[in-house]
Formats: structure tokens, C-alpha cells, sequence
């Protein structure tokens, strides 16, 4: 479970992210959904520890992340980055391999691991060596998420994960993984500005504006004008 409660951050005085509270209970694909500049990225950057937060707390899994040793919120957190970030001379192997080589993992378990997760993200096998600019934009996106499940965290955060993939690939990438998560049940937030997206991907759909959580819902209640507003 992600739970954040009053995280606030600002840049040079302008708030990005102002009081959140929010809770991605386990085994739930929760989707934050707003315009560019809302504050969705900073938002998961918070989460993350990756960007100190001025106040407020995160818990995840009960652990308030900043008391947390980095290796340790390394392994529980898959984090799935805007335009893939594949390391440009790494072969696919190798950029799959990054957190369980990091982790001091056995080889043959490297290989076991990368074998099955180029699997479930529907890779070839001989895509393994490949390196980045040999793939497609939904090849290389496939590899961001098999990157993220390497060392199998219970926590996936997403930032816009399909972004530069085209409309068809994007909607088989997005299928694909709702397969992937019917099985693995990770604990997943997932930013998107694309509406269709939140409501084809989300369990649960968290309205963000202006730095602050605006309204939450289910898809259904979020298309019929239910669920809780917040202010
Ligand atoms: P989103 O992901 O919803 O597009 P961001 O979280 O990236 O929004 O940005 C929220 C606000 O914070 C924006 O106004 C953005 O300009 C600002 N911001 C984000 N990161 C930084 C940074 N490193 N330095 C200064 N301002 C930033």
C-alpha cells in the first residue's frame, strides 16, 4: 500500500504539489489523471523519493520512506519513466538486468528472470541483444516495464509509460499490461493526461488540478459525475 498524507512541494515558491492525501491500496491500478503542469510527475517523484518533499510524509508498505535505506525502496518500487530512459549502449539484456545486477543477483537468475519477463511483455527472445535504437517506440516502452518488474517490487509507479507510442501499439501496450497486472497484482500508480487511457487502465481514477487531488472515483463514477469531491 502507497499512502501520502499533506505532501506539499514547491519550486521557487510556486507550489507544484500542495497538501495530498492519497492511498493506493494493494493489489490496486490507480491512475492519476490531469493537465501538464498539474503536478503529476512531481507527485510520483515525492513518492519515489527521488525529490525531497517539503512536508508531509509517505508510507509505503507501512515504512515512511524517508527513514528508508535507498537500496531497500530501490527494490520495492518499479518506476517506469516518460520516453522509456533505456540506457542508449545496453543492449535490452543488459538495461533489464540494471536493479538485479545492482542487488548482486546470481547470474543464472538474471537469466532466468530477463527470459520470462521479455515473455510476459510479448518480446522475442532474440531481442535480447538488441540495443534501443533498434526498436520500435512500443518495443522499447515494452522493455521500460519488463526494466521495471526485474527484480518483481510490489510497487509500480508509472509515469505516462505509453506516451510516445502511436494510438494502435499504444492500445495493444495497454491491454498487455492490464494482462500482465490480472495475474502479478502490483500496486500501481499510473499518470496519464489522456482521459480514455485513466478510464480504459484505472481501478481507481484520482482527478488532480492545480497541485491537489480534485476529485476520486471509480471510471464508472468518475463518467457519471460520482465519487468524492475533495474541494
Ligand atoms: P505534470 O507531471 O502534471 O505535467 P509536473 O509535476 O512536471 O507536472 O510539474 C508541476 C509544476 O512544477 C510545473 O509548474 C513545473 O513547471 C514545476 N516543476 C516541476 N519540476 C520542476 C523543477 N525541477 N524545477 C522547477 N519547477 C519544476
Amino acid at each position: 500500500m502507497i499512502r501520502a498524507e499533506k505532501l506539499s512541494k514547491a519550486y521557487q515558491g510556486v507550489p507544484a504539489v500542495s497538501e495530498v492525501d492519497l492511498t493506493v491500496p494493494e493489489g490496486e491500478l490507480c491512475v492519476l489523471l490531469g493537465p501538464s503542469g498539474c503536478g503529476k510527475s512531481t507527485l510520483l517523484r515525492l513518492i519515489n523519493a527521488l525529490t525531497p518533499a517539503d512536508s508531509g510524509t509517505v508510507t509505503v508498505r507501512g515504512q515512511d520512506i524517508s527513514r528508508m535505506p535507498p537500496e531497500q525502496l530501490r527494490r520495492g518500487i518499479g518506476y517506469v519513466v516518460p520516453n522509456v530512459g533505456l540506457f542508449p549502449h545496453y543492449t535490452v539484456r543488459r538495461n533489464i538486468a540494471v536493479v538485479p545486477e545492482l542487488l548482486k543477483w546470481k547470474k543464472p537468475d538474471i537469466i532466468k528472470r530477463t527470459a520470462f519477463l521479455m515473455e510476459l511483455t510479448g518480446l522475442p527472445q532474440k531481442y535480447l541483444d538488441k540495443y534501443p535504437h533498434e526498436l520500435s517506440g512500443g518495443e522499447a516502452q515494452r522493455v521500460g516495464v519488463a526494466r521495471a518488474l526485474a527484480a518483481d517490487p510490489p510497487i509500480l509507479l508509472m509515469d505516462e509509460p505509453f506516451g510516445s507510442v502511436d494510438p494502435l501499439n499504444r492500445e495493444r501496450l495497454q491491454r498487455s499490461f492490464l494482462d500482465i497486472q490480472r495475474t502479478l497484482k502490483k500496486t500501481v500508480l499510473f499518470v496519464t493526461h489522456d482521459v480514455s487511457e485513466a478510464l480504459i487502465m484505472g481501478d481507481r481514477i484520482l482527478l488532480m488540478r492545480e497541485g491537489r487531488i480534485a476529485r476520486s472515483g471509480t471510471p464508472r463514477e468518475m463518467v457519471f459525475g460520482e465519487g468524492d469531491a475533495f474541494r
